[in-house]
């Protein structure tokens, strides 16, 4: 009243002053003894930064090898590609996928979000699609934005910046850009013919606790093995005796040559302790972006959580895919695609082996989508693969695999982008190239 008095305003006033200035921190009141100015508690240390270069640690400390894959294209338009890893150009138009997306696009409803969780009837047909996997209702599947997010999802739940994580070495350079990006530390595990060397991993696991282990069993990428049956079930019995998840990366499964895939370790799984997760990118192609995740009911809610900050998967691709599934069009496309990529494999076979009296070596896979080739010591692989991009074909180099670079250099060949003609011409001039770069 003294103040409102002093000032000449209304007491209404000065009180309406006081609580606009408490509300914003200004000043402070305690019960019983009115409103008082006291000291503004410091700020938080700000050294001033330049926003538009600050640097994320670990992001800028990993290699960017999606982005130095993905760009080759762009560099090279008209370049052979034997280095991205998908079906080509007409697997998608074969499939008659775009009929379907086109039907999506005429239905109201696909303009309009889903589900975070994904379309409902889409997780419908995924449940049927999985039934192997003892997956039995849509709430234990999540669709994702690829199988990639799938991955990013899993680990930010499960894992934080400093943990380890364990998984096959080499393995998916995605996953290796993931885990390093988000600060993990990276346990690896050899690969042989039967898949991860399951003896390697108990000696680690006695010795450290890793928050998962990663896995792409089947048609491994990039080495095309597949882990043995017995290696499966030691796998497991180890998940469960340290109580550690296995993360499942199925990606290829379907995509097999002449054997069937043996079954998924979600199949075999006994005690709820793997995390499945596959995508239609390679079934169909990339540019879809649809993957999903398949596990228990309360680790796919807290996904779901997570899935919202970005709300959700196209809704449009969506209801294509849906549909695509719904007409039973899925089976009938992946046995036209599997014989033609077994055809692909053998013809860029027929060039391979020649090249093995170069010092090259390979295995042939069972599956998935490359060869695996060791060139001989010494060969810089990073140079090679500049040179094969001037003349025309891409390839990708070994070391995006690994966490550092091999003493025996490696490459990687996508066999199912490019067709037969295609095939022959960019395998005629890797082999010149390969057999100028040994006469050096
Ligand atoms: N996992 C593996 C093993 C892969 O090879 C790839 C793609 N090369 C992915 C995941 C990522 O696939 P998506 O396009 O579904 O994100």
């Amino acid at each position: 009243r003294k103040l409102a008095d002093q000032l000449g305003v209304s007491r209404n006033t000065v009180v309406r002053a006081y609580t606009e200035l408490e509300a914003e921190g200004l000043i402070a009141g305690k019960m019983g003894s009115g409103r008082y100015v006291e000291p503004l508690p410091p700020l938080p240390a700000f050294s001033r930064v330049d926003w538009r270069s600050q640097h994320y640690e670990y992001l800028h400390a990993s290699p960017s090898h999606m982005e130095e894959l993905l760009s080759v294209t762009d560099r090279y338009p008209d370049t052979i590609n034997f280095a991205h890893g998908d079906g080509g150009r007409h697997t998608i138009f074969e499939s008659g996928l775009m009929e379907h997306v086109k039907r999506a696009a005429e239905r109201s409803p696909s303009y309009f979000f889903t589900s975070v969780q994904g379309l409902p009837e889409l997780r419908e047909h995924l449940i049927k699609w999985m039934a192997f996997a003892q997956i039995s209702s849509p709430d234990q599947v999540c669709v994702t934005s690829g199988s990639q997010e799938g991955l990013y999802l899993i680990t930010t739940l499960l894992a934080r910046q400093g943990d380890c994580i364990v998984t096959e070495m080499p393995t998916y350079f995605g996953s290796l850009q993931l885990f390093q990006s988000l600060g993990m530390q990276i346990i690896p595990v050899p690969v042989d013919r039967d898949g991860m060397r399951i003896d390697v991993l108990e000696g680690i696991l006695a010795r450290s606790r890793p928050r998962f282990i990663y896995t792409v069993p089947t048609f491994h990428n990039p080495t095309g093995s597949t882990l043995s049956l017995v290696r499966r079930k030691q796998l497991l019995s180890i998940s469960e005796k340290y109580g550690i998840p296995i993360v499942e990366d199925d990606a290829y499964r379907h995509l097999h040559l002449d054997k069937e895939a043996p079954p998924a370790l979600k199949e075999l799984d006994l005690c709820g302790n793997v995390i499945y997760l596959n995508t239609f990118s390679k079934m169909l192609f990339p540019g879809l972006r649809i993957g999903w995740v398949a596990a228990s009911r309360p680790f796919i809610q807290r996904m779901a959580r997570l899935r919202e900050l970005t709300i959700s998967t196209s809704t449009l691709n969506q209801y294509a895919l849906a549909s695509f599934l719904h007409d039973g069009a899925l089976r009938p496309h992946l046995a036209r695609v599997t014989r033609q990529y077994a055809n692909q494999a053998e013809r860029m076979e027929s060039h391979l082996r020649p090249l093995r009296a170069l010092g090259l070596n390979y295995e042939k896979p069972d599956g998935g989508f490359y060869f695996w080739i060791s060139l001989p010591e010494g060969m810089k692989v990073r140079s090679l693969m500049q040179t094969c991009h001037e003349a025309g074909v891409s390839i990708t180099s070994g070391d995006m695999f690994l966490l550092r670079e091999a003493e025996q250099p490696f490459i990687r060949l996508c066999y199912t982008h490019e067709d037969i003609d295609q095939i022959d011409a960019g395998m005629s001039i890797l082999t010149r190239i390969l057999s100028s770069q040994k006469e050096v």
